[in-house]
């Protein structure tokens, strides 16, 4: 078929491919949240959205969403834009930064959309490595600034897939560096100690991006943000999708602020079940774990065992990301309930016996 009209840049890439979602005895592949919002919170939510008018618009930009948000963080209302999951914001960082040919500096192995978007937008991606298990090459990223002056840089920490958190001091050093723009990818942050989010007050070539779908239980109904300068924010506003948040996801997602300390009880949760995981995964003979500050863990096999397979076989359902650089061999495994990660490591064990 005759398809000239598709950019040639597009036609040439593979798009986002997402991993199974069907029911396994353990889906651990996503970084999802195991536990569910409470039934009750769903129930009053789907009782207030019967009585809603779906006819009209939802209020664009919610006011109300933004101001709880900003009241949360610390930061004035106008810091803050809302996204349908941080993934459509990523995009609309893109449009409004990236034109054909410029750079952006990234530490793979890292979450793949960076490249993808920068594929789609023709960028140019500066890569400098950092291989599980050792230090963030701080040295090396602030040479590659001094050097080439990346109009983006992409840090993302606790970063996917590897559970790697840099130090708030790497921060503020890219930040004080950089001409162009720091984003910082926060998706995971709720499970670490840290925030970016207090030096936006030191330097406004910061933009923390923050997620819903993952410590708030809400993947499915897609919600995100991004905080940053207000100059800067007011420029993504004249880019972003209008109307990008349904009048549910808006409901859901002021019902869940008020739900944090229900929140924090199951990032305490996970933390927990993260650290007896890590801690039974370095007793399996065999598997190598990483440590991590999110809320999976990284594995590595033997190299010629498929453990992706093996596991799916037994029904436990991980990420395979050995295609990623640095990673051959490896599987990144999401912290579930207890009785999940239970049988993940039963059934870890039992691959393991029969591997040697
Ligand atoms: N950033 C990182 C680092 C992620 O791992 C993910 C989810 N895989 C996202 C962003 C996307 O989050 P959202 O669901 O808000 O689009």
């Amino acid at each position: 078929m005759n398809m000239s009209y598709i950019k040639s840049s597009i036609q040439k890439l593979n798009g986002y491919i997402s991993p199974p979602q069907k029911e396994y005895l353990a889906k651990l592949n996503q970084n999802e949240s195991p536990f569910d919002v409470p039934q009750p919170i769903k129930d009053e939510l789907a009782e207030k959205i019967r009585h809603t008018p779906w006819n009209r618009y939802p209020v664009n930009e919610s006011p109300e969403l933004m101001q709880k948000l900003a009241d949360w963080h610390g930061v004035a209302r106008n810091q803050i834009i809302l996204g349908n999951g941080s993934n459509q914001l990523f995009q609309t960082l893109l449009t409004a930064t990236i034109s054909p040919g410029d750079n952006a500096l990234y530490t793979p192995p890292t979450f793949s959309l960076y490249h993808l978007f920068m594929d789609i937008y023709q960028g140019k991606l500066l890569p400098v490595m950092h291989p599980p298990e050792s230090e963030y090459p701080i040295d090396k990223v602030l040479d590659c600034i001094k050097t080439q002056q990346p109009r983006l840089i992409f840090l993302c920490s606790p970063n996917n897939p590897t559970g790697y958190e840099m130090s708030m001091d790497m921060v503020e050093a890219i930040c004080a560096a950089a001409e162009g723009l720091v984003f910082f990818d926060e998706a995971y942050g709720e499970f670490s100690e840290q925030s970016a989010i207090p030096l936006l007050q030191r330097f406004d070539n910061l933009l923390v991006s923050r997620t819903f779908s993952k410590a708030f239980s809400l993947a499915g109904l897609r919600f995100g943000y991004f905080i940053g300068n207000e100059l800067l924010i007011r420029e993504l506003r004249k880019v972003n999708l209008p109307y990008n948040i349904n009048l549910f996801t808006e409901m859901t997602a002021l019902r869940l602020l008020d739900e944090r300390k229900t929140m924090q009880r199951n990032i305490d949760y996970i933390k927990t079940e993260k650290k007896r995981l890590y801690m039974a995964l370095q007793e399996i003979n065999g598997l190598q774990a990483t440590p991590s500050a999110a809320n999976f863990i990284l594995v590595k096999g033997p190299d010629d065992l498929d453990l992706f397979q093996a596991l799916k076989d037994r029904g436990v359902l991980v990420r395979d990301v050995s295609s990623y650089p640095l990673l051959n061999g490896r599987q990144r495994i999401t912290v579930g309930l207890q009785a999940q990660n239970n049988l993940l490591l039963k059934t870890l064990e039992s691959i393991m016996q029969d591997y040697k």
